[in-house]
């Protein structure tokens, strides 16, 4: 049987047959926001076809957007692109799965059965939402039944149909026990279903509840402050380490454990629940040892992005295991630093250029707000205007909803967007020098 393998320049489409074998200097695994915007950068140090790009999917989403989309702000198409138009024209890109990585022979095998043999290896396959985790919550995704849930677009438009048929009862909203992408995600869509159901006139017939497996409302304290303030201040329940572990969509239950007294469950009738599913790495990752820490996260130096174990190796993006906030502004400021060192390892040279542990969270507190979270490793804000950010602020939200889908499209997948911090410095030069 035959597969697609497309070769980016315009319009130009090989065929191959399963089993092939390839060869390349640089394989990137996963063509998401990482790799994607990483493909573009190498693609212009690269001799055309020497770079091959490995993902599934024919459509690239903007997943930021999901957020606006859930609530009927932004609509689902405006959020994807075509896989074919977003990845660099230079490269090749096998539309297929890694299933197999075998570091110590350079190759991965991919599920139709490719060996592709590497010389250098980007790893960018982000994180898979494991919805069957939940007992009950497929079935409740499947039908009219008030359950939602941003992290796919799958699922994400039932989220504004949710929030339009509500009229009454709880409405709860649930954080995961498992590490996740943007953490400030299963909050924002919190905080603009209670704007929303203020703006009908339902918000007294409404208990709004947040439910989270964490033991903070946010990691970075400055931020936190200023959301538990919102929550007391809109009426939202902010129950800490309370797990969702199982939906009942007949009954519209939902059933929570105590994270602190796992034998105390919880069960909640409900009229909306929004769920932020469990998460994991891909299983070709959890099943590779020897790249991979115990939680399946590919395993590198926190600074430089490369394998611990494994050189010619690099990872960027939500699968990697350093200990910052996962967003796609994180992957943004990791591009360029793994780029500088892939580059410098391909020279023979040590890998020097270091990554802070930059992240960004757009915590968009209503319909026309957002608080813009910005810190690094050590949890220390690192806000780019020179105004307080820790405010809910109109010009933010604008930020969010105007100026970053466009910036995301045209430069950051086109590897000219490399996090704010060019333009931080100049803000912050310009304010203290007054
Ligand atoms: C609802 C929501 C709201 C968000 N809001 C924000 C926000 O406001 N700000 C922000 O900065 N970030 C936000 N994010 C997070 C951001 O989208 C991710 O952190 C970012 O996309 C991570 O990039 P990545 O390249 O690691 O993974 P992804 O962009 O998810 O890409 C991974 C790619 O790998 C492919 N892949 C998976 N398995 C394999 C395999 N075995 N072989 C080959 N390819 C594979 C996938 O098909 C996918 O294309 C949000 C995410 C969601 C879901």
């Amino acid at each position: 049987m035959n597969v697609t393998f497309s070769l980016l320049a315009k319009n130009v489409t090989k065929t191959a047959f399963r089993n092939s074998s390839y060869s390349c200097k640089v394989l990137v695994v996963g063509g998401g926001t990482g790799g994607c915007a990483t493909a573009a950068k190498l693609s212009r140090i690269l001799k055309k076809n020497e770079l091959i790009i490995i993902e599934p999917s024919d459509k690239h989403y903007y997943q930021p957007l999901f957020t606006l989309v859930g609530g009927g702000i932004s609509t689902l198409s405006e959020a994807g692109k075509s896989m074919r138009d977003v990845l660099p024209a230079n490269a090749v890109w096998l539309k297929d799965s890694a299933a197999e990585f075998n570091p110590g022979e350079n190759s991965v095998t991919t599920q139709r059965g490719h060996s592709i043999k590497y010389e250098y290896l980007l790893i960018a396959t982000g994180l898979q939402t494991d919805y069957d985790k939940i007992p009950g919550l497929e079935a409740g995704l499947s039908g009219d039944t008030g359950v939602c849930s941003n992290y796919s677009a799958k699922y994400v438009e039932l989220t504004y149909k949710a929030l339009k048929n509500f009229e009454s009862g709880n409405a709860i909203f649930t954080y995961p026990n498992t590490p996740v992408k943007c953490p400030g995600a299963p909050q924002k869509i919190c905080y603009i279903t209670d704007h929303y159901l203020r703006k009908v006139g339902k918000r007294d017939k409404a208990a709004v509840i947040y439910n989270t497996s964490l033991p903070v409302i946010f990691g970075v304290k400055k931020y936190a402050d200023a959301l538990w303030e919102i929550c007391a201040e809109r009426q939202i329940q902010v129950n800490l380490r309370t797990n969702l572990v199982e939906v009942r969509p007949d009954s519209r239950e939902a059933v929570f454990q105590n994270l602190d007294n796992p034998d105390k469950m919880t069960t909640l009738k409900y009229s909306m629940l929004h769920v932020t599913p469990p998460m994991s790495t891909p299983a070709a990752l959890q099943n590779c040892s020897e790249l991979t820490n115990e939680a399946g996260f590919v395993d590198v130096n926190k600074l430089t992005l490369q394998s611990v174990r494994f050189a010619n190796v690099f990872a960027i993006g939500d699968c990697s295991s350093t200990p910052n906030s996962k967003t796609a502004a994180a992957a943004a400021a990791q591009c360029q630093v793994v780029f500088k060192n892939m580059e410098s390892v391909m020279k023979n040279t040590p890998a020097t250029a270091n990554y802070d542990g930059y992240a960004s969270c757009p915590l968009v507190t209503g319909y026309d707000r957002c608080i813009l979270a910005e810190f690094d490793y050590n949890l220390t804000p690192l806000e780019t205007f020179p105004f307080n950010q820790g405010k809910e602020l109109k010009s933010m939200y604008l930020m969010k909803k105007m100026l970053m889908p466009p910036l995301y499209w045209t430069l950051m997948l086109n590897g000219f967007w490399n996090g704010p911090a060019a333009v931080r410095n100049l803000l912050h030069l310009k304010f203290s020098q007054k």
